[in-house]
């Protein structure tokens, strides 16, 4: 018998989302026909379960959400006190894109520094409840860093694997926080194939982005946050991006949820608008062109290594969301998304990611086109840390060696 203090989850199955085939979720499950399963709940029971008034008295991590998330066991969570990241108001950066109304949520402020960590923290504490005891992970960068932390925090073995030119601080991470960490001479789609080959001789979860259910319920909390944050309503706009999409195709579930338990005030919805590099836009080339499954991009390279995902098995997922939502998916000059990130840095002292920096070159030339207001509700998600792109950090930025003694004249600009 289920006593009142027994561990209760409210998912009732996994559905995958490609034809709705049912699959139990009291087992490990990665794809069905190729493609993402999505984690369903007792909606009705999380209504009455779940309030308000009780959620805004627990601590500030996205565990407060506990109703509508698959870990059924609190002693089994891999956690390290991620989640409610700051939503910051942004007049000066909103100030020089013609915006009065724009706001980030600075996720560069969670566990090893990027929005991984909310899927990591909930595809490990999962993995963890169901008895695996090794995990492996393909990733473009931040995902096996924070793969590794969630594994250390909790006693699991971790199998990093990365493209050889990753940005050095992944690299670094992935190892320092105790994983196996290898660099691959290929892109992400090959790591994903060595981890996929390996699943039988080394008996390795696999956790990519999408082959497992419950990142995408990790991610899902930045929609419950930003939801809570302005007091239980939606932005008119939202700008993220897009890698594998697990943050889009979340935040738009995390919506749907809210509605479905009548916790969102209105009926409005945010337009989703997916941000890429030009160096590597699968989604965007896509949607430009009318197609809800998007061609493998060829010869991606961009700055942005996070948006460095060629094929994404998620691809029709996202553009779901984006169209059911009217909004866009679009890329940035490759050349324009650092300038952009250095800009919104020195105007907000929000140490943006260049994948951030994408969101503000897409935005730029949204409000250009007339596509948002001036007076709209604008949330621009900063997934990732400044600091942990040191090899591109330093571009367009101006350091002086100065001699000494110094001369006071020439650095007050005197002649
Ligand atoms: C992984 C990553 C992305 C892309 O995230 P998805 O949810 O996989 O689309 C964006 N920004 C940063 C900093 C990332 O590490």
């Amino acid at each position: 018998m289920i006593g009142a203090d027994e561990p209760v989850s409210h998912v009732t199955h996994l559905e995958a989302a490609i034809d709705g085939t049912v699959l139990p979720h009291d087992r490990l499950q990665t794809l069905h026909e190729g493609r993402p399963l999505w984690v369903r709940y007792d909606l009705d029971a999380v209504r009455t379960a779940m309030t308000k008034e009780v959620v805004a008295r627990r601590p500030p991590t996205m565990w407060r959400y506990e109703e509508l998330l698959p870990v059924a066991d609190p002693t089994r969570r891999a956690t390290l006190g991620e989640g409610m990241t700051p939503l910051l108001r942004c007049d000066r950066l909103g100030r020089a894109l013609g915006l009065t109304d724009l706001w980030v949520k600075d996720e560069s402020q969670l566990p090893t520094g990027s929005f991984k960590s909310r899927g990591l923290s909930m595809a490990v504490s999962r993995a963890n409840e169901l008895g695996v005891s090794r995990l492996a992970i393909p990733t473009a960068g931040n995902a096996g860093g924070a793969l590794a932390a969630y594994a250390a925090r909790v006693g699991l073995e971790a199998y990093v694997f990365m493209p050889a030119d990753t940005p050095i601080v992944n690299q670094y991470e992935a190892a320092y926080y105790g994983a196996r960490a290898y660099l691959v001479d290929g892109l992400i789609n090959d790591c994903g194939a060595v981890v996929r080959d390996g699943t039988d001789a080394m008996g390795w979860f696999d956790v990519s982005t999408l082959k497992e259910p419950y990142r995408i319920e990790g991610k899902k909390t930045m929609g419950l946050e930003l939801a809570e944050q302005l007091g239980w309503s939606v932005p008119d706009v939202i700008l993220y991006p897009t890698g594998g999409g697990t943050g889009l195709i979340g935040m738009w579930k995390a919506f749907g949820e809210l509605a479905e338990i009548g916790w969102l005030v209105g009926e409005r919805r945010p337009r989703m608008i997916s941000c890429q590099a030009e160096g590597c836009a699968p989604i965007s080339t896509a949607w430009a062109e009318g197609e809800r499954f998007a061609e493998t991009f060829a010869d991606a390279s961009t700055a942005a290594s996070g948006l460095r995902v060629p094929a994404a098995v998620g691809d029709f997922m996202i553009l779901d969301a984006v169209c059911e939502s009217g909004g866009q998916a679009r890329s940035c000059p490759e050349e324009d998304l650092l300038a952009w990130a250095q800009r919104g840095a020195s105007l907000e002292g929000i140490g943006f990611a260049p994948e951030a920096g994408a969101c503000l070159g897409v935005l730029e030339r949204l409000v250009a086109e007339g596509a948002i207001d001036r007076d709209e509700r604008v949330v621009v998600f900063n997934t990732g840390a400044a600091q942990k792109y040191v090899e591109v950090m330093g571009e367009g930025t101006a350091l002086v060696q100065i001699e000494l003694p110094v001369d006071w004249d020439a650095l007050a600009g005197k002649p």
